[in-house]
Formats: C-alpha cells, structure tokens, sequence
C-alpha cells in the first residue's frame, strides 16, 4: 500500500486521541510528537515537518477545538487539511495549448521512469480523445528508442524517431513539426537522462526548451528515493524550470516523504503519480484524496473514477436489471467479481475504501487476490444449472464441486451463505431506492 508505515503511526496516534474525548493541551502536543516523529522516520524534510507541526499546532490548541465535543476529530480535520495543503492544496493540471500542438517535454535522471511515464500519458491524453506523438529524443541510452516504439506499438500511437546519431535538439524540432504537418495534438518527448545530473546533460535540456518552447516541462522523479528526489527537483528547477512533478513509483513507497515535501521545497506541484508498471498505472494528483489515504479515510472519488473507466456500464445496467428482478446468481457474481479485479490489484482497491485499514488488520478477514481465486475456481466447478439455481446444491454436489476446484466442503458451504447474504442486501438497497423512487424516505 501507498505510505503504509506513514498511515499506520498517524493512525495509531489519532486512534488513540480520539478515544480519549476530552483533550487537554498536553495531550496535543503529545499526538503531535508522535507526528513528528512519523514525518520524521518518513523521510520528510526536516524544515517542512518544523513548518507542518507548528501549523497544526497554532490551530489545534485553541479552545475552539479543546473544548470542541468531539476534540480528537476535529484535530484530525485539521491534520487533513494541512497535510492537503502541504501538498498544493488543489488538483493542477496539465497546461494544454489553446494552439496544438501542445508540446510535453519529460525530464530526469535515468531509471526515474520517465519512458514509462510517456507511454503512461499518452494512453491517458489518449483516452480523453488527444492525439499524441511520442518523440524519441533519448539517443544516449541504448533500448531507450526501441523501448519508446514497443509503448507506441501496444498504445496504437505514432512514435517519431531520427534514430540516434542526431543532435537530440534537431530530433525534437522535427518531432514538433511532423506533429503539426500529421495532425496530432499533443507532443510528448522523452530526453535523455542521466545517473547524476551533470552540466552537458542540462545543456542538452536547456538547448530542447529554447528550440521548441514546450508548454509543460514535467519532471519525473522516482518516489522511493526520498529526499534525493527533493534535491533533484531542486537541481532540475534551477538549472531549467519545471512546470509540474510525475512521482513515479509509489506503489513501491511505504514512507512518503518526496511526496510530502517536493512541493513545499521545489514550490512545484506534484502533477500525476506513477502506481505500477502498466499504462494504465498513472493517476492525476490530487492533494486532498491523498491526505485521506494516509489518514485512512478512504478515498471514494477515485474509486468511482477507476469504476467508471473499468465497469462495462451495459453489463452494469443489466445487473441493475437483474437485481431489480431477484435473478441475480452465481455467474452475475463471477462476473461482478472479474469486473471488480479489472480496476486493479484488490489491494489499491481496498485502500480507497474509508475504514478498509482496519478490516484489514481484522484476524480472520481474508481479502487476499488467493481469496478470489478460490472462489474463482469454486464457482467455475459448478455446472449452469447449479450456478443459476443454488439451491439445489446438496451434501453430495458440494463434495463435486470441493473436489473439482481442490478446495473444501467448508469452502463451499461458506460461499454459498455468502452469496444468500449478498443476494438478501442487494435486494435490501434495491427496496430502499424504489422506496425513495416513491419518496418512502421522506421524513
Ligand atoms: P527512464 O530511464 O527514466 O526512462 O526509466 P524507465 O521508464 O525505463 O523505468 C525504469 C523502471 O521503473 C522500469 O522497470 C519501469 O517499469 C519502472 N517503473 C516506472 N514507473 C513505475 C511506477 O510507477 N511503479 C513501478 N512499480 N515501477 C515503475
């Protein structure tokens, strides 16, 4: 999970000031070394964590909060939005031309992921009806060109290459002009990293910005290295000017601390997040849905926004359909279930869930990809008729279907209680709306 070791402490801490009720100044201050402590071990920058705690604490130690009836809450909001703040307040965008093309430089050391991250945008510009170029401008690095193909292959997107005997300069004015005289709208170019900043390779990057004047210099930096990725913002920044960071990487970062202190160092904001190492696996940056994520308080709006990409919305209505009817069966369920796998690995999805980090840590609660598996295989053992009409499952059907799908009789019997209890709640929520349809909730 995204800064896993970070939201446990802050977790625990807040855990235990809202189980106090009434809190003295004491009390806060104390909660707020643990924090401190947290940040620190996070890897935070030292300066933004004084900065961050004397914030919180000017505003946690009023009265107005103290003798608030629910004082651990209200310090928490408060934690909420200053962690939000600490992290650019709002969501920022893209810069898109109002004269395309726009074009995209994408800068940074090497191993930082910024092919990848290409690739990653132009399936993301892609899918909201762009029409990008990829431009290999990386000619020191040997499979950077043919890795930017590969991408453009499997995306469906040009990919413009001089090869890599050409001045990078001279590759990505032509890359902007075959964009313009073929009609795509957006340019992405990859340039040249480095394991350490040095002066040639800025020179090279400064001499692409005078040449094409790109709209956005995205920095991509990998989210592991902690502090290093703050200084090399800095280094980038001063040496070129960056528009916007890509924090690549944080499904592999259990601390946080380039995420938490790159914008309040570097004064740039965070732009998207790398979560893996598919094309699909780039997130638009949004301060406030992180702060809840760390602070365990789910992050529903993204959710949504995975479901509406990933869920068949004819599959989805018919289910609806179904429901309504009472014929929801055992294959809806697998296939509610393929859905559901489709947005990801379960475990990013029950992290958006509000409350999820606890049921988690619940002894007995298994929630494992394994899991699914099982059921999976349960379910695939079954014949039509069985799966469409589960009662006729008897004693000597389940001990078929256990061995069929190398589980056991218990397995069975437990799944199909709990596909009773899900077929019950679903038609439950299915009266509620036709209750409030009728305006049954009323008063
Ligand atoms: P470049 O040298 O900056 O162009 O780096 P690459 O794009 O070649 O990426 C280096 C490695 O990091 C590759 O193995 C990528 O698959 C991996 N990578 C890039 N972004 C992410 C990410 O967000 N999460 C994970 N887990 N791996 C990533």
């Amino acid at each position: 999970m995204i800064f896993e070791g970070l939201a446990e402490k802050l977790q625990g801490t807040f855990d235990k000031l809202r189980g106090k009720g009434k809190l003295s100044e004491e009390d806060v201050k104390a909660a707020l070394r643990e924090v401190k402590l947290a940040l620190l071990e996070a890897d935070v920058n030292f300066r933004v964590v004084k900065n961050f705690i004397k914030d919180i604490e000017e505003r946690a130690i009023g009265q107005e909060v103290l003798e608030s009836l629910t004082p651990g809450q209200q310090v928490v909001k408060i934690v909420n939005e200053e962690l939000t703040e600490l992290m650019g307040g709002t969501q920022s965008k893209l810069t898109l031309a109002s004269n395309p093309p726009t074009v995209i430089m994408l800068v940074g050391l090497q191993g930082a992921g910024k092919t990848t991250t290409v690739g990653k945008l132009a399936k993301n510009l892609h899918n909201k009806g762009r029409r990008p170029l990829l431009v290999a401008a990386d000619i020191y690095r040997p499979a950077a060109i043919k890795q930017l193909q590969v991408l453009g292959e499997r995306l469906e997107q040009p990919v413009f290459t001089m090869g890599d005997k050409q001045d990078p300069v001279d590759i990505a004015k032509a890359g902007v002009s075959h964009a313009e005289s073929n009609g795509r709208d957006v340019v992405i170019i990859d340039t040249a990293g480095r394991l350490h900043i040095d002066e040639k390779l800025m020179g090279e990057l400064k001499n692409i910005k005078k040449a094409v004047k790109p709209h956005e210099i995205l920095l991509v930096v990998d989210s592991m290295t902690g502090q290093d990725a703050v200084n090399v913002a800095e280094n980038f920044d001063d040496a070129l000017g960056v528009d916007g960071v890509v924090l690549t990487k944080l499904d592999g970062d259990a601390r946080g601390g380039a995420a938490l202190s790159i914008r309040e160092v570097t004064g740039k904001p965070i732009k998207f997040s790398g979560i893996g190492e598919k094309l699909d696996d780039l997130e638009p940056f949004h301060p406030d849905r992180m702060a809840s994520r760390i602070l365990g308080m789910g992050d529903v709006l993204s959710l949504i926004e995975k479901a509406e990409q990933n869920i068949d919305a004819e599959k989805a209505k018919a289910l609806e359909e179904k429901l309504r009817k009472e014929e929801f069966t055992l294959e809806d369920f697998l296939d509610q279930m393929d859905q559901v796998r489709n947005m990801g690995p379960l475990d990013q999805i029950m992290d958006m869930l509000p409350g999820m980090g606890d049921i988690k840590k619940l002894k007995g609660v298994n929630m494992d990809e394994n899991h699914l598996d099982r059921i999976e295989a349960i379910i695939n053992s079954m014949t039509l008729e069985e799966r469409r009409n589960p009662d006729i499952i008897n004693g000597s059907r389940r001990r078929r279907i256990a061995q069929g799908s190398g589980t056991e009789v218990q397995d069975i019997n437990r799944l199909l209680k709990q596909f009773k209890q899900t077929k019950k709640m679903m038609k439950q929520v299915g009266d509620m709306q036709k209750g409030v349809g009728k305006g049954g909730l009323k008063g």
